[in-house]
């Protein structure tokens, strides 16, 4: 199966793709001048949510119909797209008829394979991009799922979105954003355009502008960022909505970067840097080798003058004065501190190994059990 780049949706899509717009399409002057705010920043891609899922009922539920006549009335007045989130058939044939020009699909539809399959069959022989975010919880095969259905059913333009994962454990984030699936989903579907969504990421608007930059860096396609005229007076997601001043100057603020240059100076620098890291990797590797020969001797020293293999003042001395090295060589204490963690815990196995093997030699020796 086949999920095509950007490069091949036409002349219009470009990178970094911005969509922007507010959590919800609340009437008919907050949508039109928020989206006329956003246009004159040169981002011509409008998002709007008109149907709101939300986790508890009698919360403000979307406009709905209503809020598509408006998208075709500030359609006709300046030269934007707007993108709408469906999440049953009916939403897709109203959002077609009103003439939405991108769909997405919620985090909380992709989880269910049920409304996506009939979403998917909706849309069969349609021509619209569809924007597929990821699932609620962290399950990237729900996530590839959705996108198969979907190409099965014929769409050609179909892009990931990736809004965070919900957990248990409580983070600085909304939805905590695990970098590693959405990544992962590239392996799969190395052209799928992937769009960061760090609004629900954060759920917070002070943290936006930190999550793009990450996006740019893991060379994301783009970003979707809520945005309101009056975001601290949003019927929905307030506290993570940027006013469009503020979303000029996050754009302005990130640094898009390209994956690779065709610049041969930077490409032969860039290979001289990754031989340079190949090589200390290797002496890296090296040293750990030379570091547990000795932990093995230390470890047949300890055995043979019966002394045990974790000596509790050896190791605050050692992660003392590790600490202390860290710290002169600039480099962060708390990685270190887990890196070395890890080596001490693998030369203590080592030296229990030697103990027990030696062990168990005597008894085999002596017959005995
Ligand atoms: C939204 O984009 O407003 C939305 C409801 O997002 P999600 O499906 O990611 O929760
Ligand atoms: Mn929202």
């Amino acid at each position: 199966m086949e999920i095509k780049g950007l490069k091949s949706w036409g002349g219009q899509w470009k990178r970094p793709l911005i969509m922007a717009g507010p959590c919800s399409a609340e009437t008919r002057e907050q949508l039109r001048e928020t989206a006329v705010a956003i246009h004159n920043l040169g981002i011509n891609i409008i998002r709007a949510g008109v149907w709101k899922p939300r986790t508890r009922p009698n919360n403000f539920e979307g406009v709905g119909v209503n809020a598509l006549k408006w998208i075709r009335d500030i359609k006709d007045e300046i030269d934007v797209k707007f993108a709408v989130e469906v999440a049953n058939p009916n939403h897709v044939e109203e959002s077609l008829y009103h003439g939405v020009d991108i769909l997405w699909i919620g985090a909380r539809s992709t989880v269910n394979p049920f409304s996506v399959q009939e979403l998917a069959n909706t849309l069969r022989g349609v021509d619209i991009p569809v924007f597929i975010k990821n699932p609620i919880n962290p399950d990237l095969s729900l996530w590839i799922g959705a996108i198969e259905r979907f190409s099965q059913a014929g769409i050609k333009k179909i892009g990931a979105i990736h809004r965070g994962f919900s957990s248990i454990q409580k983070t600085r984030f909304r939805n905590t954003p695990q970098w590693s699936i959405p990544l992962e989903l590239k392996k799969n579907f190395t052209e799928i355009p992937l769009i960061c969504d760090p609004s629900h990421i954060a759920g917070d608007r002070e943290m936006i502008l930190e999550i793009s930059q990450k996006a740019s860096d893991l060379d994301y396609d783009g970003l979707m960022i809520e945005t309101h005229r009056d975001p601290n007076n949003a019927w929905s997601d307030a506290k993570q909505q940027v006013s469009p001043a503020r979303l000029g100057e996050i754009l302005e603020s990130v640094t898009f970067r390209n994956p690779t240059s065709k610049n041969k100076e930077f490409l032969s620098h860039l290979e001289e840097l990754r031989e340079e890291i190949d090589q200390l990797d290797h002496e890296l590797y090296e040293v750990i080798a030379t570091r547990m020969q000795i932990v093995d001797q230390i470890g047949y020293y300890k055995r043979d003058n019966n002394v045990t293999v974790f000596q509790k003042n050896r190791w605050k001395e050692i992660s003392e004065n590790r600490g202390n090295w860290a710290k002169q060589l600039g480099l962060d204490t708390d990685f270190m501190d887990e890196i070395f963690k890890r080596i001490h815990e693998n030369s203590i196995r080592r030296q229990r190994e030697i103990m027990n093997k030696s062990f168990q030699q005597t008894k085999d020796a002596s017959g005995g059990n």
